[in-house]
């Protein structure tokens, strides 16, 4: 079957559940987006895009930034990052603060909130804030080749504004000397990479490398080895849905990375990056249509990496 005939088979199974779950609104600027948008994006390993629904409206992608500010961090620092933070599955939701205490403000992984604004901190570290961001974006737009892409202002001062838990974590890892810049600034760097306003078609193509040995499609040149990538895929499938991440594994068996505002990156290895928004939330804080889909397009697709798993 044909990708673009298999998205429509995927828009038809999941169709009956789109509006299900519950919005983020505990960052305002997200609360008044339509629960009813879907879209979805496979771009191939041989740079094909394939789209579907609303794969072409931007929304925040929040924690899956997670994904390339880990990737700019090993590049900046290397293995080095591993004394302050760790690669272990938390068990806990993404912005959990009781395990700090016990591990010393070493957060279990790169994907929890305190994990991600750890990786912030030594991306910042040298510079101002806005150079960090600047360099965030410009990765984000070389890896995509789109200068379109833009941090949402609006949304990153409504999360600055009712950010406290995160303010928490933060001070908190502070305390254990595991902030190295001014709170604020880490803080600040944190809430406008989560920001970032994309696509599923951009998205797609953003997480392309890491399904492509590190290697971007239109050139063949590296973004990152193939080494880096591999681990990279790995801690997506093991810490990338937070408490959760157990279940995406068992439904749909990919690398991945779910964002509050409803989004999800995942990752056929050799095959395709994936794109999914929908903006209702599970329990766990990721898209619970958005999961659907990937559920049914794994299946279909035969791509799960545990095996294809088709009748
Ligand atoms: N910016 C959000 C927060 O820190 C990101 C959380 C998420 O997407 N899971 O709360």
């Amino acid at each position: 079957m044909q990708l673009d005939e298999l998205l429509a088979s995927v828009h038809a199974d999941i169709e009956p559940f789109i509006g299900e779950g519950k919005v983020a609104n505990y960052i305002p600027a997200l609360a008044k987006i339509d629960p009813k948008k879907f879209g979805m994006a496979v771009v191939t390993v041989d740079g094909d895009v394939h789209m579907i629904g609303d794969a072409t409206e931007a929304f925040s992608i929040q924690s899956i930034s997670k994904v390339f500010t880990l990737t700019l961090a090993l590049g900046r620092i290397g293995e080095g990052l591993w004394k302050r933070v760790g690669r272990e599955p938390s068990g806990t939701p993404f912005n959990s603060i009781v395990q700090l205490e016990n591990e010393h403000g070493i957060p279990r992984n790169p994907f929890i909130n305190a994990g991600a604004i750890v990786v912030a901190d030594t991306l910042l570290s040298g510079h101002q804030p806005k150079e960090t961001l600047g360099e965030i974006l410009s990765f984000i737009r070389y890896l995509t080749d789109d200068d379109s892409i833009t941090i949402d202002a609006e949304v990153a001062r409504s999360e600055q504004l009712t950010g406290f838990r995160n303010a928490a974590l933060a001070n908190y890892m502070l305390a254990f000397s595991n902030i190295h810049n001014p709170v604020e600034k880490t803080l600040g760097v944190y809430f406008h990479q989560c920001a970032l306003s994309m696509n599923c078609v951009q998205l797609a193509k953003a997480g392309l490398f890491l399904a492509n040995n590190g290697r971007l499609s239109r050139s063949g040149h590296g973004a990152v080895s193939a080494e880096r990538a591999r681990r990279i895929n790995a801690l997506m499938l093991t810490c990338g849905h937070y408490d959760a991440s157990g279940d995406f594994a068992f439904r749909v068996g990919l690398p991945g990375k779910s964002g509050v505002g409803g989004g999800i990156l995942a990752i056929a290895p050799g095959k395709a990056a994936i794109a999914v928004w929908s903006p209702g939330l599970n329990a766990n804080g990721n898209s619970a249509t958005g999961t659907r889909a990937l559920e049914s397009l794994a299946k279909r697709t035969g791509w799960s990496i545990f095996g294809a798993g088709r009748n």
